[in-house]
């Protein structure tokens, strides 16, 4: 089995990501930092941000497994004291050929930014952000090429559904269950008075439904993807749909999301 280990840098997290190399070696697992079949978060949800766009490129080929060093996460399933089952599963996986895991596959966000400097396009594990910096945001929505709405206020959330329990739950959204293909639109503090008005209610669009934002020129703008921050002056649009890639997690045993809801924030 080719593998990799991402950790989150604390001292708990690299000796645990040691510990797993210790492991692996035993089983006779290689390490690629190229093209593995499994990476291996160990830290936390943020963790597996950055895991997931380390290897942003390689997504169809890659199965992600999470450990957890504070409280199970919603990426991540294992805690700290259990990585030699967890290797365990993993080799028992890879001798007999047996597939103990079941492969969990989760939407992703797909961005299309269009800036007069050219355009790129990026997928997102939880969120994308679009932000005013100095001030007010004022963007037009459309929603399948028509016309929505003018937006008027901090900035605009688009999440996957994994990442409705992110920033998005914070905004008053939904949270959505992966396996609705989903993205869902919520706003950062709108303005509605007698002049200004939005829906001020979060929007989940199906697959196949596209979203255009179009932000009044000469703004200062703040893009984030997930964990990254992009500083934008020259945006001319950005196009949101669900991605025709999805995200697989290798689950070595049940862990249902709404008992993953229910432990996070309740208990
Ligand atoms: P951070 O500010 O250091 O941590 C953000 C928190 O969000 C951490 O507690 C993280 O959990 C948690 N988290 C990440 N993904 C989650 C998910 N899918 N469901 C529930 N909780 C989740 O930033 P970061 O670690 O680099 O993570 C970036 C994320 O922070 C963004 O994608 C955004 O969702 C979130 N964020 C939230 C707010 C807000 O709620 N007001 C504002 C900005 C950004 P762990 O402790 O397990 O890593």
């Amino acid at each position: 089995m080719r593998y990799y280990v991402l950790d989150r840098g604390d001292q708990l997290s690299a000796e645990l990501a040691e510990q797993f190399h210790q492991l692996a070696a035993q089983r006779h697992f290689v390490i690629d930092a190229v093209s593995p079949e499994i990476v291996i978060s160990i830290g936390g949800d943020g963790t597996m941000l950055h895991a997931f766009h380390t290897f942003v490129n390689h997504i169809p080929n890659i199965a992600f497994v999470g450990v957890h060093t504070g409280h199970l996460g919603f990426y991540s399933d294992w805690k700290s004291d259990e990585l030699a089952q967890l290797i365990e599963l993993m080799s028992h996986d890879f001798i007999s050929a047996e597939n103990t895991a079941r492969i969990v596959k989760y939407p992703l966000l797909e961005l299309t930014i269009h800036k007069k400097s050219g355009t790129t396009t990026h997928v997102a594990l939880n969120e994308f952000t679009l932000k005013g910096v100095y001030g007010t945001l004022v963007a037009q929505i459309d929603i399948n090429q028509a016309s929505f709405e003018m937006f008027r206020g901090d900035g605009i959330c688009v999440s996957t559904p994994s990442g409705s329990t992110a920033y998005n739950k914070s905004l008053g959204g939904a949270m959505v269950h992966p396996s609705i293909e989903a993205i869902q639109i919520a706003e950062i503090a709108s303005i509605n008075n007698r002049v200004y008005r939005t829906m001020g209610a979060p929007l989940l669009l199906p697959k196949h439904h596209e979203c255009n934002i179009y932000p009044n020129q000469d703004q200062r703008l703040l893009i984030t993807i997930d964990h990254i921050v992009l500083p934008v002056d020259d945006l001319i649009s950005v196009s949101c749909k669900v991605s025709e890639q999805k995200i697989s997690f290798a689950r070595y045993r049940p862990y249902p999301f709404w008992d993953r809801v229910k432990s996070a924030f309740l208990r």
